[in-house]
């Protein structure tokens, strides 16, 4: 990996534990709806709502759904499967902010993405809805104070890996994009998305995944990035 002139990262689940937050907010929306939810296991429930979620944001991305359906369906088709009884829109809403209110960095996430800002320009390369994702540059100021790019694909159009974000973000950054380094988690928005752009490619390998995408860097932990960046 020649050294990156320019470093963008990913955000759920590279900087911030979304995955966490997701799960912590159902655990208060079957909280605050105990009776409701008593039938049904916490994991079940997370499972379930999971799985429906990816296959919208899969339709999402392809175009055949809007937004608002999206936002709509992930919870009343959920409820419906469950054969819960409540209505949709408040329960939406108690998700969301519970989800706001669970959103933390990754641990060393913080420090890692400042020390590479001490040494190289940085920028955010982000699939998620605007005001969503500027929220949470709203709640961890310094990711935009230090990013020189903020790239959100709700207002690019398309979604990653679409070769059009990737090329939006290398126009943003300046930079030609065999020296941009993409720093994410999903094997399928980010580095197979990067690797096609002629980016660098680091692909966050959580929780022991094993998988070796030809021509990314696989790293487990924060040293190990920072190390072969030259900064460890
Ligand atoms: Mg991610």
């Amino acid at each position: 990996m020649p050294t990156p002139r320019f470093v963008y990262f990913d955000i759920d689940d590279t900087l911030l534990d979304h995955r966490q937050a997701e799960r912590a907010a159902l655990a208060d929306v079957v909280a605050t709806y105990r009776a409701q939810f008593a039938a049904h296991p916490l994991d079940d429930v997370r499972a379930r709502y999971h799985d429906r979620n990816v296959v919208l944001w899969r339709r999402y991305a392809a175009g055949a759904i809007s937004k608002e359906t999206l936002r709509r369906q992930r919870i009343a088709a959920w409820l419906e499967e469950l054969g819960i009884d409540l209505d949709a829109a408040a329960v939406e809403r108690l998700y969301m902010d519970r989800y706001r209110a669970h959103w933390a960095f990754i641990e060393g996430a913080r420090e890692v993405f400042l020390t590479i800002a001490d040494h190289l320009p940085v920028g955010l390369l982000t699939n998620g809805f605007a005001e969503v994702q500027h929220a949470k540059l709203d709640r961890f100021p310094e990711l935009r104070a230090r990013a020189s790019a903020v790239v959100i694909s709700e207002e690019v159009g398309v979604m990653k890996p679409h070769p059009q974000i990737f090329a939006h973000a290398t126009r943003t950054a300046g930079t030609p994009p065999g020296a941009i380094l993409y720093v994410g988690d999903s094997l399928h928005s980010d580095v197979e998305g990067g690797l096609q752009a002629g980016w660098q490619v680091a692909w966050f390998a959580r929780n022991g995944a094993t998988e070796q995408p030809p021509g990314a860097f696989r790293f487990a932990d924060w040293p190990a990035l920072l190390a072969r960046l030259g900064l460890g």
